[in-house]
């Protein structure tokens, strides 16, 4: 029997400003038996939100529904961590249902995918945005030489290209922005971004963390395994490729099942990655009110998530109590892991850990 397909899309609510622009036409070119429902805002469509304890029907939600918006504030905020800048959305919500997820907490539960179809504002927003930055003058941890601009961080853009042709344009405006770079964290292998030609100037930041427990948490995603094998394949293609080790769950036997996963990377990439390679190293923050959800359909994905006697609360301002390892704690998990790269992966440079 073949897996369903990650998204196919048979109801597409649509901004009529949207439905307007070349992008928006294209969408709904791609997905002509769609029904098409018009709706106000994509912010605002309480049928997509899912039922909090009826997994099954989320889910399918994600598979079917498809928003079509346009996005009306352009920003791009400076962060310092991943990238130097968070580049505005082209799309936002997510096909895939990680467990440890914080994205549904700001536009319902099962939150599908909403592409927006302005990119030709969002493109020349950004040309201007790094035309103004001027040169990089000094390195820093985020790269030598960029400005890197994160175009991800409210979707996955691996995903995001199975619908639209927004992720593509972004690559190949980086291709001719000699200061500048794209750069997105990916859980989906999309072999069709092999084509896109993108002479370094993006940066693929494959997710992973170790089989035994990415079958337990990541739901809807590619397998570890065909993310490693990925990772070649994408270098030749002319993408910088790192690794984004997150988020890092402490469970008994963590470590050895970190230097598991480090040894299959070792083994599974050659010089050519191993030589641009480099990480970063995020530790597990959970959520009360995503616990209380998660246990009603994934009890089993919160025994390893939810661990309140390693965990410390720390009130966020918009998602409740968020939950995390203890202060100390946390720095030694930090630092038994980061040793670990170094001897299981050397070639890859941690850029940060926390
Ligand atoms: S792939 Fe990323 S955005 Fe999608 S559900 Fe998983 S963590 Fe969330």
């Amino acid at each position: 029997m073949t897996a369903p397909p990650l998204i196919s899309p048979t109801r597409i609510y649509v901004e009529p400003a949207a439905a307007e622009l070349p992008r928006g036409r294209a969408v709904l070119d791609r997905f002509p038996d769609a029904e098409l429902v018009e709706v106000a805002s994509h912010w605002q469509i309480p049928e997509l939100h899912g039922d909090e304890a009826n997994a099954r029907r989320w889910v399918r939600i994600k598979r079917e529904a498809l928003v079509l918006g346009v996005k009306k504030s352009l920003s791009a905020r400076p962060n310092g961590r991943s990238a130097h800048f968070i580049a505005p959305s082209t799309a936002n919500g997510c096909a895939m249902a990680c467990a440890y997820c914080y994205v549904p907490r700001r536009k319902g539960y099962s939150n599908p995918i909403t592409v927006f179809a302005n990119i030709e504002q969002i493109t020349g927003y950004l040309a201007r945005h790094v035309a103004r930055q001027g040169p990089k003058a000094e390195p820093d941890q985020v790269d030598d030489h960029a400005w890197v601009y994160d175009i991800g961080e409210n979707s996955d853009c691996a995903v995001d290209a199975l619908v639209s042709d927004n992720v593509r344009d972004l690559v190949e405006l980086f291709r001719d922005l000699p200061t500048a770079k794209a750069s997105f964290a990916t859980k989906h292998v999309n072999r069709d971004l092999l084509d896109w030609d993108p002479q370094g100037r993006t940066r693929v930041r494959f997710s992973l963390m170790p089989d035994r427990i990415a079958r337990l948490v990541d739901v809807r995603t590619s397998r570890i395994a065909d993310r490693i094998a990925a990772i070649d394949d994408f270098v030749d293609a002319g993408y910088e490729v790192h690794l984004n080790f997150s988020p890092v769950i402490v469970h008994d036997g963590w470590l050895e099942d970190w230097a598991e996963l480090l040894d299959q990377v070792e083994a599974g990439i050659g010089p050519k990655a191993k030589a641009q390679l480099a990480c970063e190293v995020i530790m597990l923050t959970h959520n009360e009110a995503l616990h209380e959800v998660n246990l009603g359909w994934h009890p089993k994905a919160e025994e390893v998530l939810w661990r309140p006697e390693l965990q410390q609360a720390k009130w966020s301002q918009t998602g409740g109590r968020n939950v995390r390892y203890r202060t100390g704690a946390k720095g030694r998990y930090v630092a038994a892991l980061t040793d670990l790269i170094a001897e299981r992966l050397p070639s890859c440079r941690v850029r940060y850990a926390f």
